[in-house]
């Protein structure tokens, strides 16, 4: 691997401090999706390994929470530097595990570093409040202190991102973490874990147990010194963690699935609303849980709108993402390669055309071929569950109602966008659509100041923007009597 610091290149856990492997020694295999390969190994931890982590986490918390917000606030610029510093490594690392490309990687530790920072500044800012005592003789406060040790489980689509916004706030309020990455892009969270370290953050702060999920979920929901767990992570897991949490009620925040429409009215500026669709849909190979799912025209301007959607699609490159210019890397897996082809299929034995696709892509390799469809009915599989792939269905519309129920009409809530120019249907689709986040006229809703979370079956809670801190936050009144 060609890292210009190879000791980023981590194939350890750690707990404590301390680079370890499983007790059993037991080990599991991460493949690069582009050549299907080993790329390295993780140690496969169970409930022994994760009980020590969050003991660690636990000990490391009683001194983490008694610093000044100031000096937590210091450890994580410094980490943030330091991401920044080594983005070209991290970049890489991050597409020979997870298959997006090069440039769309180092998108992703640029964006991931930035909540690294927006929460060090935010450290600085949970203030808590006086309140008017019912009598003279009392006075009453209202104290903000650390939640305490939280789990946090993250996906393989964003290994970096998805652990920064958690842990960023997390660490800025005070609390310590066990952090369990996708056991399918391990690496990139081993390798910020060496760069917290490099920045001075204290040993047992940030633990990462590695491996298979399902006993290291259940010793993260049973164990009652992790007070917190936030997950990002599909709705069926969501659910679950959620279940389990009802045993020692501990708080949660869950970032889950969604199938996010893109409406494009007939007053729509076409060209921008191509673009958006593009960025939207293609990003990520279409593997992003904010993706648009199902693209909506109104049939004043759909031929037209397919058309130039069409033209673009055709041209993209398909390929390893450390290719010059490919601009939809590998699936993650062949169960993905296998959900798209049945989306696809579906689609056409309901009567769904295909308008265009890319070249064809290699046979036997998990890459999957952008398509355009036209057609789509809301009785097909890809209007109902997520496809996760680079397949953009085109559905067409009549009204404005009827474009609204068919957007609305899913039980997710994540993001939905839609493209007009006309200022009052702005503001109406804008009030009218029940998603968490809605990009009007644009396609590009992530950022660290603004609040990224669902509603219904996407999630609860929300991270980045002033928000995100208070997810690992408590709240204690304070009465003082007898003044
Ligand atoms: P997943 O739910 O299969 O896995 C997510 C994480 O949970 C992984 O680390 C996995 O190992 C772990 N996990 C699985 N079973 C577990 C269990 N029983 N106990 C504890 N942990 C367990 O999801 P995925 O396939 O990795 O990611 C894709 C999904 O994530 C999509 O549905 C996507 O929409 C969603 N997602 C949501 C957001 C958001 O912000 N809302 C962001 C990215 C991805």
């Amino acid at each position: 691997m060609a890292l210009k610091d190879k000791d980023l290149f981590r194939q350890q856990a750690l707990i404590g401090g301390t680079w370890r492997d499983a007790s059993t020694k037991a080990r599991v295999d991460v493949i690069d999706p582009a050549s299907q390969k080993v790329l390295g190994t993780i140690p496969d931890m169970g409930r022994d390994e994760t009980r020590a982590a969050i003991d660690a986490a636990a000990a490391a918390f009683k001194h983490w929470k008694t610093k000044a917000h100031a000096e937590r606030a210091a450890l994580l610029e410094r980490w943030h530097e330091l991401m920044r510093r080594h983005e070209q490594d991290l970049a890489l690392l991050l597409t020979l595990e997870q298959g997006k490309p090069l440039a769309e990687s180092l998108g992703e530790i640029r964006y991931g570093a930035s909540f690294v920072k927006w929460f060090a500044e935010e450290a600085r800012r949970i203030n808590g409040s006086t309140i008017p005592a019912p009598t003279v003789d009392r006075r009453i406060l209202v104290l903000k202190e650390p939640v305490g040790v939280c789990g946090i489980i993250t996906p393989w689509n964003f290994p970096n991102a998805m652990i920064t916004r958690k842990v960023a706030p997390a660490l800025a309020a005070g609390c310590t973490v066990v952090i369990k990455p996708s056991e399918f892009t391990p690496f990139s969270a081993l390798a910020i874990a060496v760069l917290a370290e490099r920045a001075g953050i204290p040993a047992g702060v940030i633990n990462i147990v590695t491996g298979m999920p399902a006993e290291i979920g259940a010793e993260l929901m049973a164990n009652e010194t992790v007070r917190k767990i936030s997950f990002t992570g599909s709705t069926r897991v969501g659910a679950l963690l959620m279940k389990g949490a009802a045993d020692n009620i501990k708080r949660l925040s869950l970032e889950l699935g969604g199938n996010a429409p893109f409406i494009v009215f007939d007053d729509a500026d076409i060209d921008r609303a191509v673009e958006g669709a593009i960025a939207s849909k293609f990003r990520n190979g279409g593997q992003t849980c904010v993706c648009c799912n199902r693209i909506l025209v109104q049939a004043g301007i759909y031929d037209a709108f397919a058309q130039k959607l069409a033209s673009r699609v055709s041209k993209m490159k398909v390929g390893a993402g450390t290719e010059e210019g490919v601009a939809i890397g590998p699936m993650i897996n062949g169960a993905a390669i296998e959900k798209i082809k049945r989306h696809v299929t579906d689609a056409l034995n309901k009567g769904a055309k295909i308008i265009s696709e890319s070249e064809a892509v290699p046979e036997g390799r998990q890459y999957a071929r952008p398509v355009v469809l036209g057609g789509a009915t809301t009785e097909m599989l890809l209007a109902s569950e997520e496809t996760f792939g680079p397949v953009a269905p085109l559905f067409r519309f009549e009204t404005e109602d009827e474009a609204i129920a068919i957007a609305n009409g899913t039980p997710f809530g994540l993001a939905a966008y839609f493209y007009t120019e006309n200022l009052k249907r702005s503001w109406r689709v804008a009030e009218a659509l029940e998603f968490g986040m809605v990009g009007l006229n644009t396609g590009l809703i992530s950022t660290e100041v603004a609040p990224f979370g669902g509603v219904k079956q996407s999630g609860l809670g929300r991270e980045g923007s002033q928000l995100g801190i208070e997810e690992y936050i408590e709240t204690k009144a304070l009465h003082i009597g007898g003044l």
